[in-house]
């Protein structure tokens, strides 16, 4: 898309760590901490929904080998994959990115909120409206049939082993 920063990286390989037939992976320009990268499709979305559902999953197969490389690469041992969806939700870019930012105790990065006061009753009224409008999809996936193809993961990065001493 004409005049978008990150067809534009792409198209010029512009700081470009990574790249597969349906993605690219970009250390972000200005990003919150040294190694903050974006995994980007290759096509032009403006938000997740208008994804097709391989090109999302491709994404997050991704977004995982990032994160092993950046363990590799700089001793990542610990991050946050963000999404950004729209603009209120402090979306950057006209085109739908996931961002992986590398996280260290005592670092600058700021994120988190505070807790909503929500009425027992408001939250009635979302849960049944919510669980509604996921009825539809439930029918959807219950008749699709998923196969994977597994991802090679050394077996013993941080994450793997992270994972095992969780009870
Ligand atoms: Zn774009």
């Amino acid at each position: 898309m004409p005049g978008c920063e990150l067809c534009l990286a792409i198209r010029e390989k512009e700081l470009v760590l990574f790249e597969d037939p349906h993605s690219v992976v970009i250390l972000h320009p200005h990003g919150a901490v040294p190694g903050h990268l974006l995994v980007i499709p290759r096509v032009h979305y403006g938000i997740m929904e208008q994804m097709p559902d391989e090109d999302l999953r491709q994404l997050f197969r991704v977004t995982k080998l990032m994160a092993t490389s950046l363990e590799k690469g700089i001793g990542t041992k610990e991050l946050n994959v963000i999404i950004t969806n729209g603009p209120a939700a402090g979306q950057e870019f006209p085109h739908f990115s996931i961002h992986i930012i590398p996280r260290g105790k005592g670092d600058t990065v700021k994120m988190g909120w505070e807790p909503a006061s929500v009425s027992k009753s408001d939250m009635d009224t979302i849960e049944v409206k919510l669980k509604e409008a996921c009825r539809q999809f439930k029918r959807v996936e219950e008749k699709r049939e998923v196969s994977e193809e597994p991802i090679a993961i050394p077996k013993e990065s941080y994450q793997i082993k992270h994972v095992r001493r969780i009870p």
